[in-house]
């Protein structure tokens, strides 16, 4: 690579780009290269390889500017005699900004769980500060798994599972499924040499078969569109990603035919109206099958993903996925929360958009003020904040966010510790039920209390799902513990 390569990437990528921006990363690479210079990668390659592959992977994700400056220059002050200061007086302090931010994050080497935890402590909390900081993280770590068959035997293996637990992880609750997708599938043959093999042999051919038939059905399906005088912008076929082939295969206990989503095809069109002109003349071609019709644009994910999806019965009874949506909505989907600021900047500045849309990035913030002991800090991230949330309401409306799984006892603890405390039974969507049922997005809760109980059982902490729960029911079972001993303690008259 060199830097025309780059240079044209950004071009390409991004539309309207100024000689002056372009001069900028010129410049950047210079500094990158003399700072760099007589540094080798594992690979041999010389070390400005590396910058240069984040920069393009950059302006693939369609990153401003500063974002692929920062890129080119992400481990200058780290590892070379230049320092942030220089940075700074050349290219001003946005960028060093990024730089300190994404130098800080260090190098998450496994040395203990307590360097392993405050690592992703730190991580969180810059992406909490500026979200740019994790996308040039996501480059970086994207060309190291591209590299990783240079690293070290001992090393490939905790690299890519961190790869897949920590960043894929953090990629999914953005939204950012392409990201998401590349991280799992470049780390799945480290990570999981078996399972890789397995899920390869199984799906090898069938993707060949299919690849041939969708072909021939989107052609079909572009003829129809023409008669039909239905603009659109794209449309291709994707295949799923392997790795979640994989999981997906787990569940459907290996068999490759209830899986309907390994091929599927996309059309971009220009606008919601169109979208729903596609859905029609789709259904008019082929029988949707049951319930499998679904309107994210009327009622989008939690992540703000949209588009129109549906399974229908194509030539020769086969089984194809059609994802229908806007530019807009293909950009969110690929590049998920990062899209809202990637694009369009707003008045209110970048990262306002983000900051009110995420309340766990709020609450990750919160952490950095109390932050208890590293167990606990790991504990919590898996608990709460990585795994899929649900959204559930009290009687009077307000919406409980909490993680997938949370049974009542865990809402009344959301609530209020007292409620938490004096919980005796629950109520779901009118129906009373046993307090280890599991909550589902837009259940209607109430928690039936006994005013004089004020202990929860300690049964609980097995039921319960989220960290503040468990830490509250500790909290009082400890408290009581004190009282008892006190009360025994105490003299009698
Ligand atoms: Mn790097």
């Amino acid at each position: 690579m060199i830097l025309d390569d780059l240079l044209q990437s950004i071009q390409q990528n991004i539309p309207y780009i100024s000689r002056a921006d372009l001069q900028l990363v010129s410049d950047a690479y210079q500094l990158a290269s003399l700072a760099h210079s007589g540094q080798k990668r594992h690979s041999g390659e010389d070390y400005i390889q590396h910058p240069m592959a984040v920069a393009i992977k950059l302006a693939e994700m369609k990153a401003d500017i500063t974002t692929i400056i920062a890129g080119l220059l992400h481990d200058v002050p780290e590892n070379t005699p230049i320092t942030l200061e220089e940075i700074e007086s050349t290219f001003g302090a946005e960028v060093a900004n990024l730089v300190d931010g994404v130098t800080k994050l260090g190098i998450l080497k496994y040395r203990g769980l307590e360097r392993y935890t405050e690592n992703l402590r730190k991580m969180f909390v810059a992406m909490a500060e500026d979200i740019r900081v994790i996308i040039i993280r996501f480059a970086d770590r994207i060309h190291n798994l591209q590299t990783l068959e240079w690293q070290r035997p001992d090393k490939r293996r905790r690299i890519a599972l961190e790869s897949i637990e920590i960043y894929a992880a953090i990629a999914h609750r953005l939204g950012m499924w392409q990201i998401k997708g590349e991280l799992e599938d470049l780390a799945f043959p480290y990570a999981y040499p078996k399972e890789y093999q397995w899920t390869i042999s199984l799906a090898q051919n069938k993707l060949k078969i299919q690849e041939k038939y969708l072909e021939k059905i989107k052609r079909l399906t572009e003829k129809e569109l023409l008669n039909q005088k239905i603009p659109y912008l794209d449309l291709s076929v994707r295949k799923k990603h392997l790795y979640s082939l994989y999981k997906k295969l787990v569940k459907k206990e290996g068999d490759l035919d209830k899986v309907y989503d390994i091929i599927a095809l996309r059309i971009i069109v220009k606008n919601i109206p169109d979208c729903y002109r596609v859905l029609g003349l789709i259904h008019q071609l082929w029988t949707p099958l049951k319930g499998r019709v679904k309107d994210y644009i009327a009622q989008p994910k939690l992540n703000g993903y949209q588009s129109l999806h549906t399974t229908v019965f194509c030539e020769q009874g086969q089984i194809v996925e059609f994802q229908i949506r806007n530019q807009e909505m293909e950009e969110v989907s690929e590049f998920g929360i990062a899209a809202h600021w990637l694009y369009k900047e707003t008045p209110q500045g970048k990262n306002k958009i983000q900051k009110d849309r995420l309340v766990w990035v709020k609450a990750l913030k919160e952490l950095k003020s109390s932050p208890g002991s590293h167990q606990d800090f790991l504990e919590q991230i898996k608990s709460d904040i990585i795994k899929n949330r649900i959204l559930v309401f009290t009687p009077k409306g307000d919406v409980i966010d909490l993680p997938e799984g949370s049974t009542p006892i865990d809402f009344a603890y959301r609530v209020h510790s007292d409620l938490g405390n004096s919980c005796q039974g629950a109520v779901i969507n009118d129906q009373l039920v046993s307090l280890d049922t599991p909550l589902k997005s837009g259940d209607v809760v109430s928690v039936l209390t006994n005013k004089n109980k004020k202990v929860p059982s300690s049964d609980w902490l097995q039921i319960v799902k989220t960290y503040q729960a468990k830490e509250k029911i500790r909290d009082a079972l400890k408290k009581e513990q004190g009282n008892f001993v006190s009360r025994l303690l105490r003299p009698k008259k």
